[in-house]
Formats: structure tokens, sequence, C-alpha cells
């Protein structure tokens, strides 16, 4: 047994069944690049779901938590340590908002959103105390937990988990009178991720995001943009709403916070809205803590500089004229995206997007399908053009 099949055989089990990772074990990582336990090189299209961002083993945001390691690494909220005010004060800058609820995970930010509109509901608003709802989009994916399956419309995400959470109203994404309609006296926010990535990287038509502005500012709703993976660079932009001039009342913020190193989240609004919550209301142990801080601090001062937006934007366009030309030869029946950041449907007739995904990475090229035949392009943001040919290279080759 080769070193790749002995540990996958001990992984199969010994852990969980939710995933089905392509059969490479990783070893170590640099940049855009993975090298697996048997030496082989892979060059990372996929980029951890847009958590590693700015790449591998960053040098700039190893260091930051090399420093912060020797230093303290958790106080728990129980005390104040000193990164957390600069880390709230910048970050809140960035997003051009007074306020920051730091988490940990993508899920915890979307599960503190839903309880930051609901006490607003009730204490801001006035709606009748347990009759708040919240709009969503249909396909949409914002995490795993019991509530937020509870407003999934993928059956895989659902199926056993009941009883769900009530309070949630579904309409098709992108449809802006059936937002219109489902919004009531009692909504407090309206949820959507204005680009879908786990849907398959879907962009809502043009107008859109900014009718949901304007909808939700007349009837006195929320609007909250789950940006854990589309914010932070990856469409060009600090956030994905900017493509629109769009400025939600709540931004949520994972992933790439936390650069790939730990688990960084962030809910970001102004005080009339996060200054609903008091003392023993809201918490977590690990929200917040000096690593993390430390580490989302290196990633704010990236993107304030906007040079990651910049390549994103240059790699981007790069990018979506080669798949392109790509569609144009009928191999590929559409390509969707904004910036270093693709869902390209394969013609089912060159297989599934497993299928696809395999042969790539045959290749020396990681990324993971999404349904069907459906593959994601993400690679991490600092990968140089010249690799980023060299994947679509490997791309061309599989569909010839
Ligand atoms: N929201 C969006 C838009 C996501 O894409 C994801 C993860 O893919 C999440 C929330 C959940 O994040 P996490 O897996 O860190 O809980």
């Amino acid at each position: 047994m080769s070193a790749t099949e002995d540990l996958i055989a001990s992984a199969e089990a010994h852990s969980a069944h939710n995933y089905h990772p392509l059969p490479v074990v990783v070893a170590s990582a640099e940049g855009a690049w993975m090298t697996d336990v048997e030496g082989r090189r892979y060059l990372d299209m996929l980029a951890g779901y847009s958590a590693l961002n700015f790449g591998h083993g960053n040098p700039r945001l190893v260091e930051a938590a090399r420093k912060q390691l020797g230093r303290v690494t958790l106080t728990s909220r129980a005390f104040h340590h000193d990164r957390f005010a600069e880390f709230c004060t910048r970050l809140g800058g960035l997003c051009g908002k007074e306020m920051v609820l730091p988490m940990n995970t993508g899920a915890e930010a979307v599960e503190t959103a839903v309880k930051t509109a609901r006490k607003w509901g009730y204490r801001v608003k006035g709606v009748p105390d347990g009759r708040a709802r919240i709009v969503v989009a249909s396909d949409n994916f914002h995490g795993r937990t019991t509530t937020i399956v509870s407003f999934s419309t993928d059956p895989e995400a659902r199926s056993d988990y009941g009883p769900f959470t009530p309070g949630f109203d579904i309409v098709p994404f992108g449809d802006l009178e059936a937002l219109r309609e489902a919004v009531t006296e009692d909504t407090v926010a309206v949820l959507l991720e204005p680009v879908q990535g786990e849907a398959g990287v879907l962009v809502p038509p043009p107008g859109y995001l900014p009718g949901v502005r304007e909808l939700t500012r007349e009837r006195g709703v929320l609007f909250v943009a789950d940006e854990i993976q589309s914010g932070l660079g990856r469409t060009g932009r600090t956030f994905a709403c900017e493509h629109e001039g769009v400025v939600p009342d709540v931004y949520l913020l994972g992933k790439a916070l936390g650069g790939g190193v730990v688990p960084v989240s962030a809910v970001v609004a102004d005080a009339d809205v996060l200054g609903v919550f008091r003392p023993g209301e809201h918490g977590s142990t690990f929200g917040g803590n000096p690593l993390a801080c430390a580490v989302a601090l290196e990633v704010v001062a990236m993107l304030e500089t906007g040079e990651y937006q910049q390549r994103a934007t240059e790699l981007g366009e790069h990018l979506h004229a080669e798949l392109g030309l790509l569609a144009g030869s009928g191999k590929v029946v559409e390509v969707r995206g904004r910036g270093l950041w693709a869902g390209v449907d394969i013609d089912p007739a060159h297989g599934t997007g497993r299928e696809i995904s395999e042969k790539l990475m045959a290749r020396g090229v990681l990324v993971k399908d999404t349904h069907g035949s459906t593959i994601r392009i993400a690679p991490p943001l600092v990968i140089s053009k010249e690799d980023l040919d060299w994947g679509l290279d490997q791309l061309r080759a599989v569909l010839s």
C-alpha cells in the first residue's frame, strides 16, 4: 500500500464520512502549490473555498501568528487583551462600519447575524415578540448548523436534521419581485450571498443587489450580506457588494479573514445594529482571541493596500477571457463569476464535475466540483499568471 492509500484507508476507518475528498493527501504547501505525501506537487485552484486568498504559508501572516504565539494566545472575553481594540477598529474601518462582533467559523457569524437581526427587530423595530422573520434566497449556502440548514433548499444538507428552526422565508435568488412580496411588517432582515458560491458561483442579475438595498431601506429591514466566501478580495473588490455600489447594513466575514491560519469570522455593522447586545446575551470562548486578532489584523492591513483586489481584478479578467474561449469551443456550457472566481459548467458528455476534478488532479491541478458537472475555480490571489495559465492548460487538456 502507498502512503496515500494507507492514510486514506485509515481516515476512512476512523473519521465520519461527511466529506468525499479527492484522493490526495497533502503534506505541505506554499503559495499556490501543495505537495502530497508522495512528493507530488499540485496547483491549488480552490484555495480552501477562498479561505486561502493570500496563499499557503503567507510569510506576513505566518510571522504575525508566530509573534503572537510567543506572547498570549487566549484570554477568553472574561478579560481584555491588547490586540482586540485594534482588530475591531481596523476591521470596522475596512468595512466602513462602527462595530465588530468576532466569532470563529462562518456558520457562527451567520448564527450571530440571525440573533442580531431578531434582537434588533424586537428592540429597535418593534416587531411583536416571537414573530420576527428573515427572508433568504433559494440555493443559499450559509453553513451547517441546525438553524442554518433550516433555511437551506438543498435536500442533502437538510435530510434527517429536523425539527427545524422556524422564522425564515425563502425566495428565488435574483428575483426582486418575489422578495418584495415576501417582506412583511415582521421581517427583520434579508440575508443573502451577493454571489452564491456553493450554488456554483451564481452572480445575480444587474440591479438586483441595488434593488435589495432600496427595498430593505424603504421597508425598515436589515440587509445582511454574507461575504464569507465572496468578500476580502476574491471578486476584485474588498466586498462583492461593491461591484454594484451597494453597502449592506451588516457584513458577515469569515474564511480569508483568518488568512488560512486560524478560524476567524465576524459580524460587522453600525452601533444602531450591533449595539443591541448586552453582556451575557451572546459569546464565544475563542471569538476574538489574541492569536486570531493578530492574524486577522495582518489580513486587514494587506487588504487596506488594495493590492490583492487589484490582482484579483487583473488575473480574473485573464481567467474569464480564457474560460470564455473554452465556452466558445462548446466543451464548456457556461462560465460565471467575478474576479478570480469562476463556476464552470462542463458539457456532461465530458464527465461529471467529480470526474473532471479527478482528471485534473492526475495532471497536478486541484479543484472541487459542485452540483453535477460544475467545477469551481478560485486559486489563491497570489497565484502567478504563468501558474494560472498552466492550470488552464491542464483544464483544456482534460476537455480535449
Ligand atoms: N457562508 C458562506 C457564503 C459560505 O460559503 C460558507 C462556507 O462555505 C459559510 C457561510 C460557512 O462557513 P464555515 O464553513 O466556516 O462555517
